[in-house]
């Protein structure tokens, strides 16, 4: 495994940060995927803005994921960004926050941004501490001459549910639940990526259910405005990217880190303890995780998949 952790600072504007740290992070993971890469499989990103500086931290699993990687952040830095784009994620990071966009000036937006990026990438080994005035932190910091929240509100956006799940009647044993626990989560964590390029929505975080054999994983969604069409859309869409999937280099992929994981946990896909709760008390060992390093079965639980999306009412 090789870890990266770099940052950029935006000098005393930390909305401004966050803005650029989400269309990075989705431009990046794209890329990665047009390239053959996913996430669980082949590389765990977490981007996250902290006052006024934008981190990313990457675990890659093969040298291979870390030169697109690296392509990848060279050529987002290098990008006309578009409108619709900065739009989009304007408007995601106000879902996060529980606030409408307001006020948006798309030009100067677009230029605060390109200043961004033509900033340079530090490492994190190199720095002692960073911490931003009080007043431009992202957690604090609403406005900025080109771009204006609106109060903090609960009930501005709707929250819809992706519900995966596999039948029990194709669980035959632990091994076969754990595979599914697997692949579903690699599934799903994937699909989000696509969904960010067609829908405006903020992943609010996900959930194993309780099942005792059966397996299921839900995903919370909020999205930017009520279209009760987007149910039906997801549907589609998901079914689509199974195909992709099933097409790509993903089932090899995951079938190489899950031949890490039987090698003392040299990757983690799904760590003892979260498995121990979504097995019902069961732990997996090197052997069983060979057991699911296997290509016809990792092919046939992606076809078992089965999605629920609905929307929540508060
Ligand atoms: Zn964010």
């Amino acid at each position: 495994m090789i870890i990266s952790s770099s940052y950029k600072t935006v000098e005393n504007n930390g909305l401004l940060a966050h803005i650029y740290e989400h269309l990075l992070a989705q431009y990046v993971m794209k890329a990665l995927q047009g390239r053959g890469f996913f996430i669980s499989s082949d590389i765990i990103l977490t981007a996250k803005t902290y006052g006024d500086t934008c981190f990313m931290d990457v675990e890659f699993y093969s040298p291979e994921a870390q030169d697109a990687y690296n392509e990848a952040l060279r050529l987002f830095d290098k990008w006309d960004i578009p409108r619709s784009a900065a739009l989009r994620v304007a408007t995601e990071c106000g879902i996060e926050m529980n606030r409408l966009v307001a006020e948006l000036a798309q030009d100067e937006l677009l230029h605060e941004l390109s200043a961004v990026q033509s900033s340079p990438w530090r490492q994190q080994s190199d720095m002692t501490y960073r911490k931003a005035d009080s007043k431009s932190s992202v957690n604090t910091l609403f406005h900025a001459p080109y771009i204006k929240y609106g109060l903090e509100s609960k009930n501005l956006f709707p929250e819809y549910v992706l519900e995966y799940s596999v039948d029990e009647k194709y669980i035959q044993s632990p091994v076969d639940q754990a595979l599914a626990a697997v692949v579903m989560q690699a599934v799903a964590l994937n699909f989000l990526v696509m969904i960010r390029k067609k829908h405006t929505v903020y992943d609010r975080g996900d959930q194993w259910s309780e099942a005792s054999k059966s397996v299921g994983y839900r995903t919370f969604l909020g999205v930017s405005k009520k279209d009760d069409s987007i149910v039906h859309q997801l549907k589609n869409e998901f079914m689509e990217y199974v195909q992709f999937l099933s097409a790509s280099p993903f089932c090899d992929n995951l079938q190489a880190a899950l031949v890490r994981c039987s090698q003392n946990y040299g990757q983690v896909l799904l760590g003892r303890d979260t498995l121990n709760s979504i097995l019902g008390g069961c732990v997996v060992g090197g052997r069983g995780w060979l057991e699911m390093a296997d290509d016809t079965r990792i092919r046939k639980m992606i076809d078992l998949i089965e999605i629920d999306i609905y929307e929540i009412d508060y």
